[in-house]
């Protein structure tokens, strides 16, 4: 059976923008039969709030969406991503960087790059030739770890975004797969669970669409094949067009539910938001019945003053 995940991050509570994002997983998911895995992506480092977790579940349920399996964590077991990066080091696909932050957004600022997850990386630490490493180079404290990436473009066909070409070298560079805390990044996290819980289907928003070229470029030098089947939805913005986020204005869900707004009430925005015709209360039931992928707009949605004043009326 096909099998996707809803990965919420607790760094910050879920607003109206990843809510929609994971209720379009859900109804997908449950018109389309796969299977639903809940993964709370706790290794986003000093950034997880205390108690974050348990309040990204507790929204997803008041919301009605539900799920088969999980919640799994990640920072329970670092031995898988430990492995992948074993696996990388014994191929000499991966290096030590000794870089600060400060250098590389030095560099950076004669050429600006990267995208909104990671700075380009200028290469400085990047060794002439591959250099295969045992899995003792790795006890190296204080240094991160980075993936040759090689120059040129690639392309993906995603469900929704369509065909998409990217060029990873010339965006972020040789991007990070361990943090100098000895964690792993996001990137080489999100292969090896994708991997390991069977996920062939990945939804979510299209903010992600340059890291989808990042997370096929390992899942190849890890011999993960074959690759899942990417739906990258267009984002939620503000007025400003940027991704929706705090500097708009408190759009969390949990804000809402405390001043006494229903489920359908945002489950009715969040449905006209997937071109579900105008705005009136829904129920997770209803909003699937009703969910086509083919009606949802191929642009982005911004969220205005009158939505949040009708979600409060
Ligand atoms: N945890 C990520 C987020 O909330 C999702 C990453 C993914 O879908 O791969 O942005």
């Amino acid at each position: 059976m096909p099998r996707t995940r809803l990965a919420p991050s607790p760094t910050g509570a879920l607003h109206l923008g990843n809510a929609r994002s994971f209720l379009v997983n859900w109804a997908l998911a449950r018109q389309q039969g796969w299977e639903i895995v809940l993964r709370v992506e706790d290794l986003d480092g000093p950034r997880v709030k205390a108690g974050a977790n348990e309040e990204a579940i507790d929204v997803l349920q008041w919301l009605g969406i539900d799920w088969d399996a999980g919640p799994f964590t990640q920072r329970s077991d670092l031995a898988p991503y430990r492995a992948a990066l074993e696996q990388l080091a014994a191929q000499g696909d991966v290096y030590p960087c000794r870089c600060t932050r400060k250098e590389i957004e030095a560099a950076s600022l004669s050429a600006p790059h990267g995208d909104e997850h990671e700075l380009r990386y200028p290469g400085t630490c990047r060794p002439a030739t591959p250099t295969p490493l045992p899995p003792e180079a790795l006890e190296q404290s204080g240094v991160a770890w980075r993936l040759r990436v090689p120059d040129g473009t690639t392309t993906f066909i995603d469900h929704v975004a369509g065909e998409h070409i990217h060029n990873i070298a010339a965006t972020t560079g040789d991007f990070l797969v361990a943090t100098k805390e000895g964690l792993p990044s996001y990137q080489l996290a999100v292969v090896v669970d994708d991997a390991r819980q069977g996920i062939d289907r990945i939804v979510r928003g299209d903010d992600l669409l340059g890291s989808t070229h990042r997370q096929l470029l390992l899942q190849h030098r890890l011999g993960i094949a074959p690759p899942p089947a990417y739906y990258h939805l267009p984002l939620v913005v503000g007025a400003d067009g940027r991704r929706l986020a705090k500097r708009h204005g408190d759009s969390r869900i949990s804000l809402y539910r405390d001043l006494g707004v229903t489920p359908e009430r945002i489950i009715g925005l969040l449905a006209q938001w997937c071109g579900l015709g105008p705005r009136r209360n829904l129920s997770a039931t209803e909003f699937l019945a009703a969910f086509d992928l083919a009606k949802l707009p191929r642009q982005p949605i911004t969220f205005t003053a009158q939505d949040d004043a009708w979600l409060r009326a």
